[in-house]
């Protein structure tokens, strides 16, 4: 079988600026609210987040200097290499070239390292000693453990209470690097203990996990700990911009003028706006991409919920963003994709949906362990299943290309390794995965959850 070609940047080729959207949609971003519904002001997150990266949070700035220090750690996994999937083209038979740039060469296995170290390191020049966060499966505790001892921070970890027990070795990671991982709910803050005092068996979720974090970094008086957040957030998707903006070199040194089609997996959005956002700038400015953020079909808060202010968590410790959400007390089915399992979804693509510039797309995850195996089988490598939804949807474009007899150029984000993640891959073999599609009369009465929300159009009128 032929071998995937492999595009290597050299060192003086890495960005040394981030791509910020926010300077070129077509209509600006919305405020974030507080419970009031008025805005809330940059200095009212300073207990939560260091002011320079608030600063960066509410920036209009199209291009941001990537600090030396920064650009030194992730030189040791970066740029990272991108592919084209010889033997997956020629498996599926299709004229397309399919490239897929690699994220899951970090010490971490994700691209969520691009943002951990940067915000390790600004919360380090701001004088904070250790950083508070939560994380479902593990993915991002075990980036942001790896990123403190990169900078010398110390790192807390509330991690989801199952995934705490069933999927010991992302925990084990955390330890490796130095972090402090809890099983969520714990007896180590106030959310926690009534929690435990209530439903001492539960099984905890990402809504409990970030109301201790986010209680532990409030809690500190002193204001030497911070909160962390891996995905949603503005200025989480520009850290990873340098994915896009190292893909379009890599395509101009591999000869291609200009992508057709962009495809990334999306639960906050974060890889996705990475690869996308840079491309995203090139559509606002005349060129013909379709832009694809691809979700689970059981987790449809792009293409099937609102655009709506909605909280960023389950009890209310954050604020109301805007964005496509199913409402926060939306609860989806054990999808073995926990990354995707998230209610909202980033307001900055949230608004690149509602301009029209991007094209989200659902896929039941059947489909997506059957593009997974198929990728492991002619490419080699075994992906995660967050990423097998970009996997399914480029197998999509491809094999549309091939009816239509067109040579497009497929270029997907391949977010990380699925090396952790061998339980779903297993049952997916003995036939024990379901799809699942989410009822209308569930996804309605979990909107009615958020109704009495200020909505999107009366902020932009002026009615809120
Ligand atoms: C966390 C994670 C995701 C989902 O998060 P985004 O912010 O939407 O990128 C996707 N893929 C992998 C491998 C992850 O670890």
């Amino acid at each position: 079988m032929a071998k995937s070609i492999r595009i290597q940047l050299e060192p003086q080729d890495h960005p040394k600026q981030w791509y910020n959207l926010n300077a070129d949609l077509p209509s600006p971003l919305l405020p974030p609210l507080g419970p009031d519904g008025s805005p809330v002001s940059p200095d009212m997150l300073a207990p939560i987040f260091p002011m320079n990266l608030i600063e960066q949070e509410v920036s209009d700035k199209r291009w941001i200097d990537i600090p030396e220090e920064i650009r030194d750690i992730l030189a040791t996994y970066r740029p990272s290499p991108l592919h084209r999937a010889v033997a997956l083209e020629e498996y599926l038979g299709t004229p397309a070239r399919i490239y897929y740039k690699n994220e899951s060469v970090s010490p971490a296995g994700s691209h969520k390292p691009n943002t951990a170290v940067a915000q390790a390191w600004y919360n380090k020049q701001a004088g904070v000693k250790r950083l508070a966060t939560e994380t479902g499966a593990g993915q991002w505790g075990s980036a942001l453990a790896f990123a403190c001892a990169q900078v010398g921070l110390e790192c807390k970890v509330f991690m989801v209470r199952i995934s705490y027990d069933q999927k010991p070795f992302r925990k084990i990671m955390m330890q490796t690097w130095g972090a402090d991982c809890t099983a969520s709910p714990s007896t180590e803050t106030q959310t926690g203990r009534d929690v435990l005092e209530r439903f001492p068996d539960t099984p905890g979720s990402l809504g409990i996990a970030i109301s201790e974090a986010v209680e532990t970094a409030v809690g500190d008086l002193t204001g030497s700990t911070k909160y962390s957040l891996g995905s949603v957030l503005n200025h989480v998707m520009m850290h990873q911009t340098i994915i896009g903006l190292e893909t379009k070199k890599q395509l101009e040194k591999a000869g291609e003028g200009k992508p057709d089609v962009i495809i990334g997996c999306a639960g906050g959005g974060s890889n996705f706006a990475g690869l996308a956002f840079p491309f995203v700038y090139d559509k606002i400015h005349g060129a013909d991409i379709d832009i694809i953020p691809v979700e689970p079909a059981s987790c449809p808060t792009m293409t099937k919920g609102p655009f709506s202010y909605d909280l960023g968590d389950f009890t209310g410790m954050t604020p109301l963003l805007p964005m496509h959400t199913l409402g926060h007390t939306f609860m989806p089915p054990p999808i073995h994709a926990g990354g995707l399992r998230y209610h909202g979804i980033a307001p900055l693509i949230s608004q690149a949906i509602v301009e029209g510039l991007i094209s989200p797309r659902a896929i039941h995850q059947l489909e997506c362990y059957s593009a997974a195996v198929t990728f492991a089988r002619t490419e080699g490598i075994i992906i995660a299943p967050e990423t097998s939804h970009a996997a399914a949807a480029a197998v999509q474009e491809a094999l549309k290309a091939k009816e239509e007899g067109k040579e497009k150029v497929i270029v997907f984000n391949l977010s990380g390794h699925g090396l952790m993640d061998m339980k779903g891959y297993e049952a997916y073999f003995s036939g024990a995965l379901e799809d699942h599609a989410l009822p209308q009369d569930e996804l309605e009465a979990n909107l009615e959850a958020i109704s009495g929300y200020p909505k999107p159009e009366q902020r932009r009128s002026g009615r809120w």
